[in-house]
C-alpha cells in the first residue's frame, strides 16, 4: 500500500455498537493502507473508542479523534435534533478540508453540511450487499402498503436466489415507504459512493447486483472486524467487558471443541423477562453448554416500578453453576474473543449484520433469531443462501421501542439449539461450509484479496482526485 500516500479521510460514526464499532474498524483499516484518519465524535461518544485509538497512535498509526465541542445525549435514531452540532462540524470541516468524509447513513443532517462544502461524501450503511438488494427490490417492485396479509410469505422479485419474507418481518420504512425520510434517501443518492463492511466471496451475486443495479460506486472492504488482531484489540471495542476475559476463556478452555453455544442479541435490543425465561428453559432443555449475554432487561409499563421482575427459572443459575453448563454474562461480552474460541460450536444470534459477519469469520454456524431492522433478511442469507444456520422461527418485528410483540417459546429454542449443536450430517455440513467462507473472508483482507484491493482502489481514486484538483 506504499503507493497510496497520505490521503486525508474523516469518519463520522453514529453512536451505538452496531454502527460505531465497524466504522471505527473501517477507519483503522484505511489507516493500515496508508491513509490518515480522523474520527469525528461528540465528547461522550469519543470515550467509547478512545482507548483503541490511543493504542493505535502509540504504535505510530496515523489515526486521531476530533471531539466536537457540543454534545447531544441519547442519540437513538436518525430523527433527532442535531442543531447544536451543525456549526461546530461546519467549522471543523472548513478548517481541515479532508479528501473525503465517510458518514453513517443515520447522520443525514451532516450530509447536508458536507455537500454544501463540496467534500466527497461516502456513505457507511452498516449492512451488507444482500440486505441492501433485498430491500432495494422490495422498494422497487412491491407495493407493501397495500399488501393485506402480514404473515403471508412473498418472494422478493429479481434476486439471484428465492428469498421469501413476510410483511411482518420488514422494517418500518419498508412497510410504510411514504414515511421513509427524504433526507435519508438523499444521503445515498447524492453521495460519492458507499463503503460496505462485507467481502465479495460472501455474497458474490449480490455484490455484483449491488454494483450494477443499486449504487453507482461501492467499495466492499470487510470484514473490518479482522483488523482486530491482538487480545486488546478484540476486547476494547467500545465497552469494557462485564466479565473477566481470562476467566471466561478459562471456562471455555474446560469445554470440548465446538460444544458450547454463544447466545447474544447485540448491543441495542432489550428483551422482556418473559422472553428471557423462555430462552433459559430452552437452553436448559437442550442439554448443551452455553455462554449467554443478557444486557439490560426490558420492563413493561406496568412493571416499571418493580425492581427485579424474575427472568430466570427458579434455581437456574445454581443448577448451571453446579453442572458447569452455563455462563451468564450480565452486560457486555468480549464477543470476538468468545466466537473465536475453539469450544464455541454455534451462535444464537439476532442476526445483526456485524454479529453475522463475526460468526462467519470465526467459522461458527448460527441459530438465527432476527428481531428487527434488516435482521430478517440477514437470516435468509445465513439459512437459505449460505446454508450455515438454523432458524429459531421468529415471525415478526419485536424489540423496537418499548413494545415486545412476539415471545418465542422454549420448545423452539430447544429444537433449534439441538439441531445445530447435535452431531448430524446436516450440522456437520454447515460447519464445513462456514469454515470455508471464514477462510475466504481472511483471504479477502490479505494483500491482493478482494477487500484489500477495494480499500486501495478508493485511496487511489481519492489521491488522483486530489492531484488533479477535481471537484
Ligand atoms: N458486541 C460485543 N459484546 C456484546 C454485544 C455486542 O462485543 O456483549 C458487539 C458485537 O461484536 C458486534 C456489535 O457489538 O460487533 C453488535 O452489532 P450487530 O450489528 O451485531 O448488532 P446491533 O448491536 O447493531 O443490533
Amino acid at each position: 500500500a506504499t503507493e497510496t500516500g497520505s490521503v486525508k479521510m474523516f469518519f463520522f460514526p453514529f453512536v451505538g455498537g452496531g454502527h460505531q464499532i465497524p466504522m471505527i474498524d473501517t477507519a483503522r483499516v484505511f489507516t493500515s493502507h496508508g491513509a490518515t484518519s480522523t474520527i469525528i465524535a461528540t465528547p461522550s461518544h469519543a470515550l467509547n473508542f478512545q482507548k483503541l485509538v490511543t493504542r493505535d497512535q502509540n504504535s505510530g498509526i496515523p489515526i486521531t479523534i476530533h471531539t466536537l465541542p457540543a454534545e447531544i445525549p441519547n442519540i437513538t435514531g436518525p430523527n433527532i435534533d442535531t442543531t447544536v452540532l451543525l456549526q461546530p462540524l461546519r467549522t471543523f470541516l472548513l478548517s481541515h478540508l479532508p479528501d473525503c468524509i465517510v458518514i453513517d447513513m443515520f447522520h443525514p443532517w451532516a450530509s447536508d453540511v458536507v455537500d454544501e462544502l463540496q467534500i466527497p461524501r461516502i456513505v457507511f450503511t452498516g449492512t451488507g450487499c444482500f440486505p441492501r438488494c433485498v430491500y432495494g427490490n422490495i422498494r422497487k417492485y412491491i407495493d407493501i402498503e397495500s399488501m393485506s396479509s402480514d404473515y403471508e410469505p412473498f418472494v422478493v422479485p429479481n434476486l439471484p436466489h428465492k428469498v421469501e419474507l413476510t410483511k411482518s418481518q420488514l422494517s418500518i420504512f419498508a412497510r410504510n415507504p411514504s414515511k421513509f425520510p427524504d433526507r435519508m434517501k438523499n444521503v445515498e443518492d447524492k453521495s460519492f459512493g458507499t463503503i460496505i463492511n462485507s467481502f465479495y466471496e460472501l455474497e458474490p451475486e449480490y455484490a455484483d447486483y449491488t454494483r450494477k443495479e443499486i449504487w453507482k460506486k461501492v467499495w466492499i472492504v470487510g470484514p473490518v472486524s479482522l483488523c482486530n488482531r491482538s487480545l486488546e484489540d478484540k476486547t476494547q471495542r467500545g465497552k469494557s467487558s462485564t466479565i473477566d476475559e481470562q476467566g471466561c476463556l478459562k471456562w471455555l478452555n474446560s469445554k470440548e471443541p465446538s460444544s458450547v453455544i454463544y447466545v447474544s442479541f447485540g448491543s441495542m435490543v432489550r428483551l422482556p423477562p418473559k422472553q428471557l425465561m423462555e430462552i433459559a428453559y430452552g437452553l436448559e432443555a437442550s442439554g448443551k453448554s452455553f455462554v449467554w449475554v443478557v444486557r439490560e432487561i426490558l420492563k413493561s409499563e406496568k412493571n416499571k416500578e418493580e425492581e427485579d421482575e424474575r427472568w430466570l427459572p427458579e434455581g437456574f443459575e445454581e443448577r448451571m453453576k453446579e453442572s458447569n453448563r452455563g455462563l451468564i454474562v450480565r452486560g457486555w461480552a468480549p464477543q470476538l474473543l468468545i466466537l473465536e474460541h475453539g469450544a464455541i460450536g454455534g451462535f444464537l444470534t439476532h442476526c445483526g449484520w456485524n454479529s453475522t459477519l463475526e460468526a462467519v469469520c470465526a467459522g461458527v454456524p448460527m441459530v438465527t433469531w432476527p428481531l428487527m431492522a434488516e435482521q430478517f433478511s440477514n437470516e435468509k442469507l445465513v439459512t437459505d443462501v449460505l446454508m450455515i444456520g438454523v432458524q429459531v422461527g421468529s415471525r415478526e418485528w419485536s424489540g423496537f421501542g418499548e413494545e415486545w410483540k412476539e415471545v418465542v417459546g422454549r420448545e423452539k429454542v430447544e429444537i433449534a439449539v439441538k439441531k445445530l449443536m447435535e452431531e448430524s450430517e446436516e450440522a456437520a455440513e454447515m460447519r464445513v461450509r462456514v469454515k470455508k467462507i471464514a477462510e475466504s473472508g481472511k483471504r479477502a483482507v490479505e494483500e491482493g484479496g478482494t477487500s484489500y484491493q477495494d480499500v486501495d482502489a478508493l485511496i487511489r481514486e481519492l489521491k488522483e482526485r486530489k492531484v488533479n484538483g477535481q471537484d
